[in-house]
């Protein structure tokens, strides 16, 4: 038996020191040490032997049952410290490596423009507001001397919710809105950027865009004020040599009217194909504050006077970026958005 022993012995450390992970190392222990393990029928059978036989064989088996149990310790500790060397050798991160680059969004052109504007405009003393894009009637025509029969309606296509509720078809009844608003007060100087809406849709037209509505009112406003503000407003935004050039025009709401061109910002005035060769943009309309607009708003026409302005800031972005297509705007190509 004791050469049994030995044997069994000599087969056990075999097999401790080849297992390869703690799961064979377990069937190890199972095949020697478990219930119905080799070792343990062994010490079962000491029992039978002749008694001046078992105490020596029974010592040898325990001797050899501990050290057995070492020995798997032991091999457990180094294959748990293998296995931990795997996993971080596994899991290991390269921190020379380039970082990815997280991709971030762009201000739209039209944002950054209107962010120019207003940053341009406030440097002037105005403030900015804004007022509804769903407008009754009453200030998007009314209030701006255009009655209901009044032919300057056909120049407006416009989206009609009601009879008396409709799309704005222009930022312009924020100056009413505003003058009611403060009324008497003096001077009011605003700018009033937003979304309009007309019955268009081609490569120069939208349903929707956005202008800037401006307005100043004060006891001695004067024409002459009006071109001041929007030479430093053109000089600001296209560059310091732009020009201006006042058309005589017609709009209802104010008297007398304009239209307002900068010298081309592609050929500086020579002819080119962008201004198709008249060296001249349009970019906005303007004009003094037409009575009515001051009286229906609570201001009394013979004490103050203003000049107002509209410019489309699609308009400016196209020129400032040299866009050809109004619609790059809303259709929302990244390859279009990101270059900006
Ligand atoms: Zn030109």
């Amino acid at each position: 038996m004791l050469e049994e022993l030995e044997a069994l012995f000599e087969e056990a450390k075999r097999a401790i020191a080849a297992a390869e992970d703690l799961a064979g190392l377990e069937a190890v222990r199972v095949r020697f040490l478990g219930r119905k393990g080799e070792l343990t029928g062994i010490l079962r059978r000491v029992s039978q032997l002749p008694p001046e036989e078992r105490p020596m064989v029974g010592r040898r088996a325990n001797a050899v049952k501990e050290e057995l149990e070492r020995l798997l310790a032991q091999r457990e500790e180094e294959l748990k410290a293998q296995a931990l060397a795997e996993r971080l050798k596994a899991e290991a991160v390269d921190v020379t490596l380039p970082g990815r680059a997280v991709p971030l969004g762009h201000y739209h052109p039209l944002t950054l423009v209107l962010e120019e504007i207003e940053r341009i405009f406030l440097g002037l003393g105005f403030s900015v507001v804004e007022g509804p894009e769903v407008e009754l009637d009453w200030y998007n025509f009314e209030a701006l001397n255009i009655p209901k029969d009044h032919p300057a309606r056909d120049m407006q296509d416009t989206f009609f919710i009601t009879d008396e509720v409709l799309l704005r078809t222009h930022t312009s009844p924020v100056q009413v809105r505003v003058l009611e608003k403060l009324a008497p007060h003096l001077p009011v100087k605003v700018i009033a950027p937003g979304k309009v809406y007309r019955r268009d849709d081609d490569a120069t037209h939208s349903p929707m865009f956005h202008q800037v509505e401006g307005l100043a009112v004060d006891r001695n406003i004067r024409f002459s004020d009006l071109k001041g503000v929007l030479l430093a407003f053109a000089r600001e935004m296209f560059g310091p040599n732009t020009r201006l050039r006042f058309r005589p025009s017609y709009f209802p709401f104010t008297e007398p009217s304009a239209e307002v061109d900068i010298s081309c910002v592609i050929c500086g005035g020579k002819g080119c194909r962008v201004c198709k060769d008249t060296g001249w943009l349009e970019i906005l309309g303007a004009g003094m504050v037409h009575p009515h607009v001051l009286s229906v708003s609570g201001y009394d026409p013979a004490e103050c006077r203003g000049f107002a302005f509209g410019l489309g800031i699609e308009r400016i972005a196209m020129l400032k970026y040299g866009i050809n297509d109004l619609r790059l705007f809303f259709t929302n190509d990244w390859r279009f958005l990101s270059q900006f």
